[in-house]
Parts: structure tokens; C-alpha cells; sequence
């Protein structure tokens, strides 16, 4: 089993009935911290980063580049770093992140449908190694602010290669239907206006990404065949050499027990076994996983509140989080796992909705779920909630955005701090002929 099939961090333990994580009682971290807040298990962190690799350690030419959307911090990025990962960058802020945590540029990518003329200037600034080249507009303007630099730019060529995964229809990216990418009935008239026009750019390979969440090999080994197919089919009809597979990310983890995402391994061994299908000559593969790296390391601790009991018999119990730190039981009917973390000896077990505190109906991290019966002040663990939550957060109802803290050998630090009330406002003002 790899850690992206855990629903818990790998060091979560009982200890006289509470919960432990890296060695430390959540309950502890929530009175240290206060609540919400959220917690990062470097142990776990480090364990799936290293499974990656190890899985895809007799593939040579492999770089594992983790997708920072799903969870971008400094310290996330130096431990990452310190693994041997690149990075996967859509903005000028991720693209900052990183460059202050110290990776060297060229190890980092930058992506997405839309980039901005200031984010491309930064990056070509600061050297960063690749650019996922999106789209014609796109291409004529990487071009043209390459041009005014001086510089030249190493590309992917995205593609959209037409596979439909099971997943949420707002994860699902690969289809032909899509904002990302060229249609594989595209990329002739691109490769030759690049070849023919665009100086700057120096294609290096191609790349795709066919959605998150996933739980079938197949839409991976369809995915590769389509890549490795259309790139020997590049080579030969616009005489190119290129080398460069990037199959982008989406593996899934376990939310809940209903979950059956595949091992890493064999994710490997489904793209080794495609590639040497078409080829004995095999490209360099990026791969850019950012859930199955995140996810199963973080937790989410609230402290539970009031409660209610509607007339139909339905139990509400909110917590002091919700909505603004993980939108996405409300985005995307995502569902989650949790537990109280005290020590629940003696209780009887109902079922209940865990509600948050945001003044939205849609505000339920959890529909139903079966738990000891909470108390007010127990501190409540929501697992899995590493990707797309904190890198989601706002400041709806005007919120401070908590802290994260990251443990390891029962030591905890942290790792982003909880906003101040002064932090809400601290970019505010008001204009002058107001105050008259
Ligand atoms: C979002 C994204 C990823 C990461 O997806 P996960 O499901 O978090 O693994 C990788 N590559 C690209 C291009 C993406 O947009």
C-alpha cells in the first residue's frame, strides 16, 4: 500500500483514547495553536514523496515535479525540495514561493491557460526551466516578451488528448471540451508556427494533465499511449527530436473509506509498461502529482460548538472552521472522514452533520457520519484535508485565515501564522473625501 491509500497521516495513533499525530496530541496543538488550524505531518509528507520515487526509480530519465497549487507554503516547498522534487508553478505568486524557499529555477515549471504578461515577465526573470505553452496567444506572447529580454524559452507543447476520467466534472481536464490546451488536431499548426516564427521558443516536449481524483490506471495508460504516440508522430512529420513527456498529475487519495485510489507503484508499472510498448527509446517523464503528495499529510483541528436537532430528527454539530478553510464539500460535494480527538471512552455513538460557521446553508464539511456524541470544546479531526484547502482558504465573513503547523518526532512548528484582526484590515483604506 502507498501513504495516497492512508484516509490518516501514517503516524496518527491513539494513546490512553486521544489522538496523536507526529508523536503529539492534537488535543495539545489545538489548545497551543487554537482552532481551526491546520496540520502538516512531515512524516507522512516525506514518506509518499519518497514512494514516488521509488516506484518510478528504474524509469532513468523521470522528474517528479509537485504541483504547488495544491498545497504552496515555504516550508512545504522546502521539504519537497530536500526530496528531490521540482515544481509545478501557475502564478507569479507559486513561482515566488518557490524561488524564496531556494529551489534552483530550472528545476521549476510554469503552467497554466492564462498567463499574464507580468507573470511571464518574472519568470523569465528568474530562469525558471520550462513553460507549459497553453494555447496560440499564449505562444505569440511568450515569444515576444522572450524576444524583448534577450532570451529563450524551453516549452512543452500542451495537449488535450481527448480522455474522460471519472472524476468531478470541475477536476476533469482532459477532455476535448476543455480551457486547457491545444486539440491534438492543433498541434501541427502550432509546432510549425513556432518553427517557422517563433525564435524564442525551443520546444522540448509535451505535456498534458487529464484531471485529479483519479482512480482508474486506465485514463493514465490511455493518457500515455495518446502522448507517446503523438510525440514519435511530431518527430517524424517536423523533423524534431523531442524528448520530453510530461504526464502531468491527478493520481487520487482516500477521503473516506468508499475511496480505492491505486498505489504509486502501480501507477509506475502501468507507465513503464506503455511506454516500452511504443519505444525502447524512452523520453524523459515529468511527472506533476500535488493531492497524492499533500493530501494524506494534513488534518484540519476545530474545536466543536453548538448544536441543534431540527424536527425531521437530523443532528447539526458546528465547528469554529468550515467553508473558508476547506471549501470543498461545498464546491465540490467532497466528502471527508473525521474524528473527535479526545479521548471518547464510555460514549454512545450518533449520527451527525458537522456544520460549520459560515452564514451559507451549503456550509457542511460533513453530511453525515457516524461519532461518539461531541461535546462543546471537544477538538474535532477532519483527515485528508493536506490539497485544495488552505490553498483554497478566504476570508469570507470576514475570518482570519488560521495557522498551519508542521510535526514530526512530537515536535510541532509553525509553518504559516494565523491572521490578525489587524491582517484584515491591513490592506484597507479609506479615501480621503470620506473623512470630511
Ligand atoms: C492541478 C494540476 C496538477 C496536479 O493535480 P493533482 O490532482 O493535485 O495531482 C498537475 N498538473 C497540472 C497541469 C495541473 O493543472
Amino acid at each position: 500500500m502507498s501513504i495516497n491509500q492512508y484516509i490518516k497521516p501514517i503516524t496518527a495513533e491513539r494513546k490512553d483514547g486521544e489522538l496523536y499525530i507526529g508523536g503529539i496530541s492534537a488535543v495539545e496543538l489545538a489548545k497551543k495553536y487554537g482552532t481551526p488550524l491546520y496540520v502538516i505531518d512531515e512524516a507522512t509528507l516525506r514518506g509518499i514523496a519518497r514512494e514516488y520515487k521509488e516506484a518510478f526509480k528504474d524509469y532513468k530519465n523521470v522528474r517528479m515535479m509537485y504541483a504547488s497549487k495544491a498545497l504552496c507554503t515555504s516550508a512545504v516547498t522546502k521539504i519537497l525540495d530536500e526530496e528531490g522534487f521540482g515544481f509545478d508553478t501557475i502564478s507569479a505568486g507559486e513561482i515566488y514561493t518557490v524561488y524564496k524557499a531556494g529551489v534552483k529555477m530550472e528545476k521549476v515549471l510554469f503552467n497554466g491557460n492564462n498567463k499574464t504578461p507580468r507573470e511571464i515577465e518574472l519568470a523569465l526573470r528568474l530562469g525558471v526551466g520550462r513553460y507549459s505553452v497553453d494555447n496560440f496567444y499564449e505562444a505569440e506572447l511568450l515569444n515576444k516578451i522572450a524576444e524583448e529580454k534577450g532570451v529563450k524559452a524551453d516549452i512543452l507543447i500542451r495537449i488535450t488528448p481527448g480522455i474522460e476520467c471519472h472524476t468531478h466534472d470541475y477536476i476533469q481536464t482532459g477532455q476535448i471540451d476543455s480551457k486547457f490546451g491545444f486539440d491534438l488536431t492543433q498541434t501541427d499548426e502550432i509546432i510549425t508556427l513556432i518553427k517557422n516564427e517563433y525564435k524564442n521558443l525551443v520546444i522540448r516536449g509535451i505535456h498534458a494533465h487529464i484531471g485529479s481524483q483519479i482512480f482508474e490506471l486506465q485514463s493514465y495508460t490511455d493518457e500515455v499511449e495518446i502522448l507517446i504516440k503523438e510525440i514519435m508522430r511530431i518527430n517524424e512529420v517536423h523533423s524534431l527530436s523531442l524528448d520530453e513527456i510530461n504526464i502531468g498529475g491527478g493520481l487520487g487519495v482516500k477521503y473516506t473509506d468508499g475511496d480505492n485510489p491505486p498505489d504509486v507503484h502501480a501507477l509506475a508499472d502501468a507507465v513503464a509498461k506503455t511506454m516500452k510498448k511504443y519505444t525502447s527509446n524512452l523520453p524523459t517523464i515529468d511527472l506533476e502529482p500535488g493531492r497524492s503528495i499533500i493530501s494524506t499529510s494534513g488534518i484540519t483541528l476545530y474545536t466543536a460548538g453548538s448544536s441543534k436537532v431540527v424536527p425531521n430528527g437530523r443532528k447539526y454539530v458546528a465547528v469554529d472552521g468550515g467553508m473558508a478553510d476547506n471549501p470543498r464539500p461545498s464546491m465540490y460535494q467532497a466528502k471527508y472522514f473525521a474524528e473527535i480527538a479526545d479521548n471518547t471512552d464510555g460514549r454512545e455513538t450518533e449520527k451527525i452533520t458537522l456544520a460549520g460557521r459560515y452564514c451559507e446553508s451549503g456550509d457542511i464539511l460533513i453530511e453525515e457520519i457516524e461519532l461518539p456524541q461531541i461535546k462543546a470544546d471537544d477538538t474535532i479531526c477532519v483527515y485528508n484535508t493536506g490539497a485544495y484547502n488552505y490553498s483554497m482558504a478566504s476570508n469570507y465573513n470576514r475570518v482570519e485565515k488560521p495557522s498551519m503547523v508542521l510535526v514530526n518526532n512530537s515536535q510541532s512548528d509553525i509553518i504559516v501564522s494565523r491572521e490578525s484582526l489587524e491582517d484584515l484590515i491591513s490592506k484597507d483604506s479609506i479615501p480621503s473625501r470620506l473623512n470630511k
